[in-house]
């Protein structure tokens, strides 16, 4: 007998689709690399794989994620976002012609002694600025120099990533300059933008785009939601009331009674919680739907429920569906009341949550 526990996160293909459509009009000269790291996002790696196989490549973390695509038949183009973790690796990544990400001067030494199977296609990371990963810009042509040479080595794609793509007064021109100066002259393929710089700045397109979230329908910008800029959610979080409390004025709702009930009231408890992967930080006031009307939570969110104000729904009874996230009430807006962002909420869904495909 399967759970019937009604919390639920439905993944819509058709949405994963039509914002890689999305990517394609705004970056119509680029390849798209699309971003399907932390389990897709949080939405299943296998599936969002599926509905974004009209990209032209896939980017991962793990030699785990990239080996599984590969399994399933997926001859894409496959980038290992941080190359490889251990040198032993290495054999395997050159066997299923994945394109590691090559970030350290040292990778480059152990690179020029592997003994591989097949050439490796690279992508070489400069650090422009954001001072996480990559090689300093003044050792770039020099590293390229020793790639071009090393019999180990197909072909080198540039590449950088923007600190502030998403950062209306930062943006991205400072790092964009570095990156021209490290690299100007090389004739080689670039990759700059993630989704953030893709929507934002058509002068970071280059090559190879790398968007991530916008594919799941959700923005990287604080000032808008993902659906003011033509995106579709792909993920709708939602559940059920399984049991509602009359609360008298004065008594709490939740651990530390954090909600205290100015008047009488209904309060509904929903099965969806932090274990779940719903922000235990998202307090009274996070915007919830139940039978498709704008409320909201009430106290602390427990390991496994929450609880709804039912006041503005007055018919709402056990078994009234509840939406935490979706279309009509963005991830982002959650993200927002939880002092984060949508990358955290979508990337946190527990394993345990039941996934449906549509
Ligand atoms: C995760 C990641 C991206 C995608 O970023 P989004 O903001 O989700 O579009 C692009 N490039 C690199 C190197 C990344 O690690």
């Amino acid at each position: 007998m399967l759970s019937r526990r009604p919390l639920v996160a439905r993944i819509d293909t058709a949405a994963l689709a039509h914002n890689l459509g999305v990517a394609r009009r705004l970056a119509p000269g680029a390849r798209i690399l699309a971003v399907i790291k932390a389990n897709g996002y949080g939405h299943g790696l296998a599936h969002v794989a599926d509905a974004l196989r009209a990209a032209d490549g896939f980017a991962v973390l793990t030699l785990d994620e990239a080996a599984g695509l590969r399994t399933q038949g997926y001859t894409h183009p496959i980038v290992l976002l941080e190359g490889w973790f251990h040198p032993d690796e290495l054999p395997e990544i050159a066997r299923l012609r994945l394109r590691p990400v090559v970030h350290r001067e040292d990778q480059i030494d152990l690179l020029t002694k592997a003994r591989l199977d097949n050439r490796l296609d690279v992508w070489l990371k400069v650090d422009t600025g954001m001072h996480r990963l990559g090689l300093p810009p003044r050792r770039v042509r020099a590293a390229v120099e020793r790639l071009r040479s090393a019999a180990q080595v197909g072909s080198i794609t540039l590449m950088t990533h923007f600190a502030c793509a998403d950062e209306p007064q930062l943006g991205v021109q400072a790092q964009l300059d570095c990156f021209r100066g490290a690299t100007e002259g090389l004739k080689l393929p670039v990759s700059l933008a993630n989704s953030a710089a893709l929507m934002r700045y058509p002068q970071t397109h280059a090559d190879w785009v790398r968007p991530g979230l916008m594919l799941y329908g959700a923005s990287p910008f604080a000032e808008h939601n993902g659906e003011g800029l033509g995106l579709l959610p792909a993920m709708t979080l939602s559940s059920a009331i399984i049991a509602v409390q009359r609360v008298r004025k004065g008594e709490g709702v939740g651990y530390g009674a954090a909600f205290v009930a100015p008047r009488d009231m209904d309060v509904g408890v929903v099965a969806c919680g932090y274990a779940d992967g719903y922000p235990r930080h998202a307090g009274t006031g996070t915007p919830v739907l139940v039978e498709g009307r704008p409320t909201r939570t009430l106290g602390r969110v427990s390991m496994d429920m929450l609880a709804v104000d039912l006041s503005a729904v007055p018919g709402a009874h056990v078994g009234s569906p509840v939406q935490l996230w979706g279309p009509g009430l963005p991830v982002e807006r959650v993200a927002a009341a939880a002092g984060t962002v949508a990358y955290e909420l979508l990337t946190a869904i527990a394993p345990r949550v039941r996934v449906e495909v549509v």
